[in-house]
């Protein structure tokens, strides 16, 4: 005990403690890079000037039945597989891309994407809408020569699908406005005339399921998307394209197909 002006108190003895207050903190050091990260990939919100930050991009594959035979498989109702595409591979709806390198048959996959907005790892399906942050449409720019290819080596189909500005998105609609996504429709049209024209509805494995299956496989994380997959008439891209499309309450989607790079 020690005796300060006529009060006793304990005196704590040992390495001298010191607190932080809040205006130091902000100013400790940051990491020191070798050069300025870039900035987070992000994607539009309707209505909104805010930007969702995208961390990961993945994408499910055949998820729908015509799909899938056209594609040359059976859909039998298999666990979804799923490939991803880098973050900085989103592009705002609106751009002009130019005509992808590699490729003499570049095809448009218009689908449903899905913007997760909390973390988790084997979410239930039944709870997988609580991990949704919102929905918008979406293109899954595919390079089909370099993807068939990759097929029949047996090679990875990263090259194929995973390219520069591969992953054009809408603005995101928030799912309280959007809803559920179990149903709608979904259409894409090359110069104004569809090519694709289908319902959510016949998603093989629909949101919940897909949610859970991918959150089995990795931890999802806020800023993730999830591409569903695309519904029957992929087809092919040419430079001066004009490609629209549409879902149901989620809105459209533009892009234009510029000369090669
Ligand atoms: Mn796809």
């Amino acid at each position: 005990m020690l005796t300060v002006a006529g009060h006793s108190q304990s005196v704590y003895a040992g390495p001298k403690l010191r607190f932080r207050p809040p205006h130091e903190v902000q100013k400790m050091p940051t990491t020191d890079f070798v050069f300025a990260p870039p900035a987070p990939a992000s994607v539009a919100i309707a209505g909104s000037a805010q930007r969702f930050p995208v961390r990961r991009i993945f994408c499910v594959g055949r998820n729908y039945a015509a799909h899938a035979r056209e594609m040359g498989k059976d859909p039998e109702r298999d666990p979804p597989f799923f490939f991803t595409k880098p973050a900085d591979a989103v592009v705002d709806s609106g751009a002009n891309l130019p005509y992808p390198p590699l490729t003499r048959n570049l095809h448009h996959e218009i689908e449903l994407v899905v913007a997760i907005g909390r973390d988790g790892s084997d979410i239930a399906a039944d709870a997988a809408k609580d991990y949704v942050w919102g929905y918008g449409v979406g293109i899954d720019l595919t390079r089909r020569d370099l993807q068939e290819d990759a097929k029949a080596t047996g090679r990875p189909w990263d090259w194929s699908k995973g390219f520069d500005q591969s992953a054009p998105c809408a603005p995101l609609v928030p799912a309280a406005d959007a809803g559920d996504m179990t149903s709608g429709r979904i259409w894409l049209a090359v110069n104004g005339t569809v090519r694709q024209d289908a319902d959510l509805a016949e998603l093989i494995w629909p949101v919940a399921e897909i949610i859970a299956a991918c959150s089995r496989a990795v931890a999802l994380r806020r800023g993730d998307l999830i591409y569903t997959g695309t519904p029957a008439g992929v087809g092919e891209l040419r430079p001066g394209d004009r490609v629209t499309g549409g879902i149901d309450r989620l809105g459209e989607i533009e892009i234009c197909i510029g000369a090669a790079a």
